[in-house]
């Protein structure tokens, strides 16, 4: 009988091939990724599983959800295993080899993607015959999502998809690259961009025009206020630090010269709240302040006068449940009872907010991610292996 150790040895050189492949589909964020999504369906498909693909017709993009196993019934508390697909940009110039043809070199495989978070993936997909040749108690669900890297696109697609199904789902398991620590807290991620629109005119005769460099100039000093604001309200037993929301601009372009009042000015800005009440009041207040207070100024002087706020994207915050089901489970799996919060956000909030018990935890350490020649180390995947191994080895009836 082929023992655990046979069987992830076998498992890891379908790994590495399944890797390959999916380093191979240049799937950057905003780009169509339908290719890659076949490529899993095909491989799941095959074993049985139960497919289904939420697809964004304008942009090429799908996530795909499969289901295996589970000879009771289907809505009897699955694990979902979550992935997104997508990869940040990489700049072949500065790669050692071309950034979407794995390389194997001192047992790394380095490609973009590698690990984040297309290693997880392969790891899924070489396991997933074992899951389709058992008895299992409870299905095993695969979540392939699409552009998370920016601001979490695809998986609220596929969430509501799943509502619709009222399938329940005792706990998922999100494998971005946490070295296999479990990962049970981040903070939420909102980014802005707003545009200001004032009359340009001749520098001697400010009273004559609206100069949108000033009112947004004055909008950041708002913010300014309500960052001190966010700190008083900071929470009394937390996990993060700062132990409050931040915000921060990160970016400010407007104007032509000393002696031009300038019509056009934008602001990039974000803020990392503790709380979605923290989100809220954010948005609340800096909207009321423009409404209020700007713009009747500005539209005095000139009618078409205008301040736009872009919600570039607004991940939610992660925090843990009293007594996580996702988190003992992946602590029991990994015998690795450590317990971290991360800086990066991730679609856990959102699986969180579906009433989902969810965990981040897998391969790959996250210095690696978004870099130059990204890899993830044989290791890594071989403990990502083991992980899903004991898994089915749980859940077998
Ligand atoms: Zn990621």
């Amino acid at each position: 009988m082929a023992t655990q150790k046979d069987i992830i040895d076998q498992t890891f050189n379908e790994t590495i091939k399944i890797l390959s492949d999916l380093i191979n589909f240049q799937t950057v964020s905003g780009t169509p990724n339908l290719k890659l999504i076949e490529y899993c369906e095909n491989k799941l498909n095959k074993l049985e599983a139960k497919s289904f693909k939420t697809i964004n017709e304008s942009t090429q993009q799908a996530n795909l959800f499969s289901t295996i196993g589970g000879k009771k019934k289907v809505n009897d508390g699955g694990i979902i295993l979550s992935g997104h697909t997508d990869v940040v940009p990489a700049s072949p110039k500065e790669w050692s080899s071309d950034p979407y043809v794995a390389r194997e070199k001192d047992n790394k495989v380095f490609g973009r993607g590698s690990c984040d978070m297309k290693g997880f993936i392969a790891c899924t997909l070489a396991m997933a015959p074992f899951f389709a040749s058992e008895n299992l108690k409870k299905p095993i669900h695969f979540s392939y999502t699409f552009d998370e890297e920016t601001a979490c696109l695809g998986a609220p697609l596929m969430l509501a998809d799943l509502k619709k199904r009222k399938i329940n789902y005792s706990a998922c398991i999100i494998g971005e690259p946490t070295s296999m620590k479990a990962i049970t807290a981040h903070k939420g991620y909102n980014e802005y961009i707003t545009h200001f629109t004032g009359l340009s005119g001749h520098a001697s005769d400010p009273e004559h025009g609206v100069s949108a460099v000033e009112y947004a100039i004055r909008y950041s000093n708002k913010l300014m206020e309500l960052r001190n604001e966010l700190k008083k309200r900071k929470l009394k037993k937390t996990v993060f630090s700062p132990p409050y929301t931040t915000l921060q601009i990160g970016k400010i372009n407007g104007g032509i010269g000393t002696n031009v009042i300038a019509d056009k000015c934008s602001l990039d800005w974000e803020a990392r709240p503790v709380s979605n009440e923290d989100g809220e009041f954010i948005n609340k207040n800096i909207d009321l302040y423009a409404e209020k207070t700007l713009l009747p100024e500005m539209k005095k002087i000139y009618p078409k006068a205008n301040i736009k706020k872009i919600t570039v994207g607004e991940v939610v915050g992660f925090d843990e449940k009293e007594g996580s089901e996702a988190v003992n489970l992946v602590c029991n799996l990994t015998g690795d009872n450590s317990k971290d919060v991360v800086s990066f956000g991730t679609e856990a909030g959102l699986f969180q907010e579906f009433g989902i018990s969810t965990v981040v935890c897998g391969p790959g350490s996250i210095e690696q991610a978004h870099t130059v020649d990204e890899y993830i180390t044989h290791d890594q995947l071989k403990l990502c292996l083991k992980m899903l191994f004991d898994l089915k080895e749980r859940i077998t009836a």
